[in-house]
């Protein structure tokens, strides 16, 4: 199936940059699942879905058809023709995504999808269970991680009029619910390299995995 680079952590620690150059630089594909799982929740908010209602959000989660393009110099992320690039990244998607990722139909669903496209080659993949259920025979799995203040730091210089407490706050509320829900939480893969972004920049990053998958 060509080299597999499965890249996990909590939002922030860098994942997305990182795995992007990656796949970049060993002229991989790269699959942003977190992508995936906002479009999931950005399509039930238009249909007018309450997300808070588990057996709702499960009869409705086969439907959208989400297509993910995995050029690592511009992914795409569409649901039927739109474009919902943008769209994935607002407050309401990002306050409502781990509700909607808690769903055991909606994992079900979403990760046969990125076994479909793990399978036809080479790919850096970055998510929450890459290395635990998606893709546990990856060759090389990077966990990463960053302290609480490095990663809201990070994500307010992403946003627009947001503050550092504020983006810590949503942060941590965000990865508690990720790693105590029922349905695959995240958590560490067996044979998972650690790597602390603190104090890397990102170039520091890509090049330790880099050192990873070289040896
Ligand atoms: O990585 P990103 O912040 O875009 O992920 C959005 C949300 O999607 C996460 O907070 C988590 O709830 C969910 N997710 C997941 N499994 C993945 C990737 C993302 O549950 N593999």
């Amino acid at each position: 199936a060509g080299l597999v680079v499965a890249m996990d952590g909590p939002s922030g620690s860098g994942k997305s940059s990182a795995s992007r150059g990656v796949a970049r630089a060993l002229r991989l594909r790269y699959l942003d699942t977190g992508a995936m799982y906002r479009a999931m929740t950005w399509w039930m908010l238009e249909q007018g879905v309450d997300v808070a209602d588990p057996a709702a959000v499960a009869a409705r989660c086969g439907e959208p058809e989400i297509i993910s393009g995995t050029d690592p110099d511009g992914p795409t992320i569409r649901v039927g023709s739109t474009d919902v690039a943008g769209p994935i990244r607002t407050s309401e998607v990002t306050g409502s995504v781990s509700a909607v990722a808690a769903v055991p139909e909606v994992r079900t669903r979403l990760v046969a999808l990125q076994r479909e496209i793990i399978g036809t080659g080479g790919i850096v993949v970055e998510g929450r269970d890459i290395g635990t259920v998606v893709w546990p025979e990856a060759a090389v799995k990077i966990y990463l991680t960053a302290s609480a203040e490095a990663r809201a730091l990070r994500r307010t210089a992403e946003l627009s009029g947001t503050t550092v407490e504020a983006q810590q706050a949503a942060m941590a509320r965000r990865d508690t619910l990720d790693s105590t829900r029922k349905a695959d939480p995240l958590s560490m893969a067996d044979g998972a390299i650690e790597l602390d972004t603190t104090p890397l920049t990102l170039q520091e990053v890509i090049d330790a995995v880099l050192s990873v998958v070289a040896r």
